[in-house]
């Protein structure tokens, strides 16, 4: 057998481990074009990603390449993201934006702060909602980010451990809090206070841009078996390709139907345990300009069907025709919490009114709906130890896990393509 190493799946992963790979190789794709989540659909004019995709970089080495491959083709926004809830918008992030809320829901969240209700602080052993009282105490923990997290990963906070919150929710000093309290003249907090997104044709160009500097890439060829033994992957139209190492970004998940051998008994009850959430994303083209001046809104409240409301028209403004808006509305939903797909449309229309987002007289244009089955890893007390075991497994038989789904993990576009790279490195 040739040393041949196989990447699985052209998303921003397999395409960065692609295009950092020294030796040949050969990536295959089920679908019909590259870019896995980071695709776009352009509908009647109204660009839409698979909901909001938009660029941060923690890292020069990915602002760099995103650089080199569109350059001049990306631009910097200021976020302008807001909460409503209790019938009033606050800034975004909650826990220093409490300004126009009730006094006595500030007042709650100050004290909560000043006086943490910390069950645990023990790392090891904390659970999600353990992780709120301890960073920003009772009022914010029951304000925002009690109802809202339980609300976007549908199980409840104490069932979830904060692994995935250190680069995804702000921690807040108290004078943040306090300065939150007075005033909307905030400092923006977070990873997402700058955005940059294409100027043209959504954020699928990036994936286009760096698979025109990827050789070998075979769409429509659907991995079906692999056999561990043989070393060789199955494709759904008969091909059949021998590997020596296989870079895997698909979901680890879907490794349990593909591999034909025998598993150990451990690693399939590791397989069975691994949970997500999945998102059902409304796309509306809507005939009226101008619905919002806001990039996107959380709804933490149950009233709402959806969690978040974002508006692309303001990404750029190439993402709708002139003089019309668009929007995305975001409902998650899993084993734990299914969603009733034949009423949701007809619901999120109706609460989008109730937020004084449509008027009940807007003409909808185009209504176009992404229904993303793995859309976030979930982070339950099994977590850790199932992924440790299906790690060593599949890097003992020379897969190699790569990316959001692939390494089970909640990643960014930009970490998933240091990811790429960085197999890349290991294997080159
Ligand atoms: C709702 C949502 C919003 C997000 N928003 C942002 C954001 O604003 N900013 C940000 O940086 N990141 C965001 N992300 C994360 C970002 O989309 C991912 O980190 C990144 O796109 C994942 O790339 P990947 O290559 O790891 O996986 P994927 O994009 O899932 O790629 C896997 C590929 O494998 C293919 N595949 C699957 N099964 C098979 C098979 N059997 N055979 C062959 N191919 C197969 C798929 O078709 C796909 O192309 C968001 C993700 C979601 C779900």
């Amino acid at each position: 057998m040739s040393k041949q190493i196989i990447i699985l799946g052209a998303g921003l992963a397999g395409l960065s481990a692609g295009f950092h790979l020294k030796a040949k190789t050969k990536i295959f794709e089920k679908e019909a074009r590259v870019g896995g989540l980071a695709r776009t659909e352009i509908i009647k004019g109204f660009i839409f990603d698979y909901d909001g995709h938009l660029l941060h970089f923690k890292t020069k080495y990915v602002r760099q390449l995103i650089d080199q491959l569109l350059p001049n083709q990306i631009s910097a926004r200021k976020r302008n993201a807001w909460i409503y809830s209790n019938d009033v918008y606050t800034k975004y992030p909650f826990q220093a934006n409490t300004f126009g809320l009730p006094l006595r829901i500030v007042k709650k969240c100050i004290l909560g702060m000043l006086k943490p209700a910390v069950k645990t602080k023990d790392k090891d052993t904390q659970n999600l909602y353990d992780w709120m009282l301890d960073s920003f105490g009772a009022g914010i923990t029951k304000y925002f980010m009690y109802p809202y997290n339980y609300k976007f990963w549908t199980i409840p906070p104490q069932e979830l451990i904060p692994d995935w919150t250190v680069n995804f929710v702000p921690r807040v000093k108290i004078k943040s809090v306090l300065d939150g309290a007075f005033t909307l003249k905030t400092k923006a907090l977070g990873y997402n206070s700058e955005f940059y997104y294409p100027d043209k044709g959504g954020i699928e160009q990036l994936a286009k841009a760096f698979a025109k500097q990827v050789k070998n890439i075979y769409t429509e060829h659907e991995a079906q078996a692999i056999d561990l033994e043989q070393k060789t992957v199955k494709f759904s139209n008969g091909r059949i390709e021998e590997f020596t190492r296989l870079i895997c970004s698909l979901p680890m998940l879907e490794l349990k139907k593909l591999i034909v051998n025998k598993l150990p008994e451990n690693v399939k009850t590791a397989f069975l345990k691994l949970r997500y959430i999945s998102i059902y994303n409304l796309n509306l083209g809507i005939d009226r300009p101008e619905i919002s001046d806001k990039h996107w809104i959380y709804y933490p409240e149950d009233k709402f069907s959806f969690f978040r409301v974002g508006f692309p028209m303001n990404f750029s403004h190439n993402t709708a025709p002139r003089g019309k808006s668009s929007l995305y509305a975001e409902v998650s939903y899993s084993k734990n919490k299914p969603l009733d797909k034949q009423g949701i449309d007809k619901l999120i229309h109706q609460d989008l009114i109730k937020a004084g987002i449509l008027r009940p007289d807007d003409k909808i244009l185009v209504s176009h709906v992404n229904d993303i089955k793995y859309a976030y890893v979930v982070y339950d007390h099994n977590y850790r130890d199932c992924l440790k075991i299906l790690n060593d497994f599949l890097t003992a038989n020379n897969i190699f896990p790569v990316g959001r789904f692939g390494k089970w993990k909640y990643m960014s576009m930009e970490d998933v393509i240091v990811d790429g790279k960085l197999i890349a490195q290991e294997l080159n």
